[in-house]
């Protein structure tokens, strides 16, 4: 039973609504609509537009949605917030240069929806760390489409298939040169720092910075610590000193001597 005191306005005092209680008429907002005062179980007064009391939007001053998001553990509605597949879900969204993302996809519940049985099936069968969302296409941005499950070594694979290396006037793909030479990535980026030519690139092979031959053997210090059993610091330590540097078998024959 709702009393009109206020002209046309149909009066809402004493309305209850949740847990608000109509005290008053507050005025109107810019659209004309009615703002009441309205007092919240909690004790907390605020003012409510009338639609959002009529539609059920407001409840409370604020208290009821805090209790329940609380009562929640403060989780999304979807519940799967803290869960690997929706850190890829969102890692979508924060790659650099920026990828176009399939408007279905920009809820999480359908990328959800589209993904998650095959994440599952991927999880299975090469684990959950080895499980990475790649575009099939990569001129294509990120949708159900473009989208599989793969293992890092097929994304890495496919990122050096895509990374195309162009020096005097040569372009190869960053696995072709890889496969020709052997070399690693990160010494392939130092040497273009560097400024190397695409040639001396592929003709110069890897020092062997860490490697000792003695005996007619070739092993790398850790191997040699294991074939000699001694600690691989000492070897690496000698090495370092310009007096031996060169002399392999001094370096590894030489009795380590105890610190008193
Ligand atoms: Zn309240």
């Amino acid at each position: 039973m709702y009393i009109q005191p206020y002209g046309k306005i149909s009066s809402l005092v004493g309305g209850q609504f949740g847990r608000l209680t109509v005290e008053d008429l507050h005025g109107t907002d810019k659209h004309c609509g009615s703002v009441w005062v309205c007092s919240c179980s909690c004790g907390k007064i605020v003012n409510v537009k009338r639609s959002h009391l009529m539609s059920g939007q407001t409840k409370s001053c604020g208290c009821l949605g805090y209790e329940t998001r609380k009562k929640n553990g403060f989780k999304k509605k979807h519940g799967l917030s803290g869960t690997n597949i929706y850190w890829v879900w969102r890692s979508m969204f924060k790659k650099k240069p920026k990828i176009v993302i399939n408007k279905r996809w920009l809820k999480f519940e359908n990328f959800y929806k589209d993904m998650y049985d095959k994440y599952l099936d991927h999880w299975k069968k090469n684990g959950k760390k080895n499980t990475v969302l790649e575009r099939i296409n990569r001129n294509i941005g990120h949708g159900p489409k473009n989208c599989e499950w793969v293992t890092w070594s097929e994304h890495n694979g496919k990122n050096n298939h895509s990374r195309q290396i162009t020096c005097d006037g040569k372009t190869m793909s960053l696995y072709e040169l890889k496969k020709h030479t052997g070399l690693s990535s990160g010494v392939i980026r130092r040497r273009r720092i560097s400024g190397w030519s695409l040639e001396r690139i592929m003709s110069t092979p890897l020092r062997k910075k860490n490697a000792l031959t003695f005996m007619n053997k070739t092993l790398s210090i850790t191997e040699w610590a294991k074939e000699l059993n001694i600690p691989r610091s000492i070897i690496a330590g000698r090495m370092q000193m310009p007096k031996w540097k060169n002399n392999a078998e001094k370096i590894l024959t030489t009795p380590i001597h105890k610190k008193k």
